[in-house]
């Protein structure tokens, strides 16, 4: 594994304990699995042709259906001949997803694989919203990869996800889930080869209830050192595992260490051993939640000029989901959106080339607008704002800023984001959010 980067929700809700991390009203495991992705390759450096494959693990929640994976290979510019493999979510899919692409590129089937991870915690459980991308290519570059190596599997049938009925909120026995995961966990660590675990700078986990965590530990004499690890703060579903392992990647420069990924009754011991002191190409910025999430208006989204699955939304991906503008051969006059200007204002031209528009700028004005038609949020701030290149470019903001949130001169990123949910299909396209200038504003 030879990059990486994480994005992590928001907002946060208050949990039993604590608080967990939600994704806005805007944002959803595609929009989180984008952005984590983008960061992974610009931490990467490579050109993104030699990309040869996408494997996709996105937990959803009830809200969307369908895995959208395609929707990530178009928004990162992926050539179309790049194989996308969707992976069904569970909290352990996404080793399974990294372990196909370690054979691919190992075997040198595929010179390098995005594996893409990314939960929206959408549900009433107490998982957290993030996502994690790594790109998995063949090292050489001083050691700077991390290096994971299955040590022990197990699995048996636990029965967490059975509801006993569709009503209401559903909380899992926790007790229960605890004495289980003791013998499933436990059984996984007694068919490692010892003493492999003992050689470990240290064990930590993905997945699973804090609870449960502590219990192995008690039980099977775990120390307690990894207590900081995100993951074992918060439940990132079928991100986990990639998060966990960025974590780790970022945190524990040089360590040999253990991790143990579970859930949906199956344990996976992963030994993992990071990069020393330089590994820069692995991003990590810490979770931000900009305090707690307005209610969810869940109503269905404004009418769409044309139905969902018109010819129009996919010719318009390159300029809906990856910005791509036109440049006049003759006097480099920069437009958007190309497929409506197909004449130079500046010179009368009709020659163009594809132009990708930068994605952070300054705002130069704004307006907080009040009176939207029906099926939009009751406000939604509208900005003008100044790209890198000096180029002026209109988007709106997420619902949850305010006017008052915003000003003039104010750094922003285009972040791709849900527009609307229209026959349970998502419409993403570009929302100023203002700017993570952490990471080097990747
Ligand atoms: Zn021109």
């Amino acid at each position: 594994v030879v990059a990486g980067d994480v994005t992590f929700g928001s907002f946060s809700l208050p949990r039993r304990r604590g608080e967990r991390l939600a994704c806005g009203s805007d944002e959803d495991a595609v929009t989180l699995a984008i952005d984590a992705a983008e960061r992974a390759l610009a931490g990467w450096r490579r050109d993104r042709g030699e990309i040869d494959a996408v494997h996709v693990v996105l937990g959803h929640g009830p809200e969307i259906i369908g895995t959208l994976a395609h929707a990530v290979r178009e928004a990162l510019g992926l050539r179309p001949g790049v194989r996308v493999v969707p992976f069904a979510a569970d909290p352990v899919t996404a080793v399974s997803a990294l372990q196909a692409a370690c054979a691919f590129v190992g075997s040198g089937e595929l010179r390098a694989v995005l594996v893409v991870a990314s939960e929206a915690a959408a549900g009433a459980d107490e998982r957290s919203a993030g996502a994690a991308a790594v790109v998995v290519a063949p090292g050489g570059d001083g050691g700077a990869a991390v290096v994971v190596e299955e040590v022990a599997r197990f699995s048996e049938l636990t029965h967490e996800r059975l509801r006993p009925s569709a009503e209401g909120e559903f909380l899992p026995d926790v007790r229960f889930l605890q004495h289980r995961y003791a013998a499933v966990v436990g059984s996984a660590l007694a068919s490692a080869p010892q003493p492999a675990l003992g050689e470990l700078d240290g064990v930590f986990f993905a997945g699973g209830w804090r609870q449960v965590q502590a219990g192995i530990r008690a039980s099977h004499g775990l120390d307690q050192a990894f207590t900081d690890v995100v993951t074992e703060q918060s439940d990132f579903g079928v991100a986990g595992p990639i998060v966990a392992l960025l974590d780790a990647a970022t945190h524990r420069a040089g360590g040999d260490l253990g991790l143990v990924v579970f859930g949906d009754g199956q344990a996976v011991v992963l030994r993992v051993r990071t990069p020393g002191v330089g590994g820069d190409s692995f991003g990590w910025s810490e979770p931000r939640p900009s305090g707690r999430r307005p209610g969810a208006v869940r109503t269905q989204g404004p009418a769409l000029p044309l139905p969902v699955e018109s010819p129009f939304f996919a010719r318009s991906w390159g300029e809906t989901l990856r910005l791509v503008a036109a440049k006049c051969t003759t006097c480099g006059q920069v437009v958007f959106p190309p497929s409506q200007r197909t004449i130079c204002s500046g010179c009368g031209g009709r020659e163009w080339s594809e132009y990708a528009l930068p994605r952070t700028g300054t705002i130069l004005t704004f307006v907080d607008n009040h009176f939207l038609p029906a099926g939009f949020p009751e406000s939604m701030v509208l900005a003008l704002g100044e790209l890198e290149d000096g180029v002026h470019y209109w988007a709106p903001m997420p619902p949850e800023i305010a006017g008052e949130d915003v000003a003039i001169g104010d750094r922003v990123a285009l972040k791709l984001r849900r527009f609307t949910i229209r026959d349970g299909i998502p419409v993403y396209g570009m929302k100023y959010v203002p700017a993570p200038l952490e990471n080097g504003g990747r």
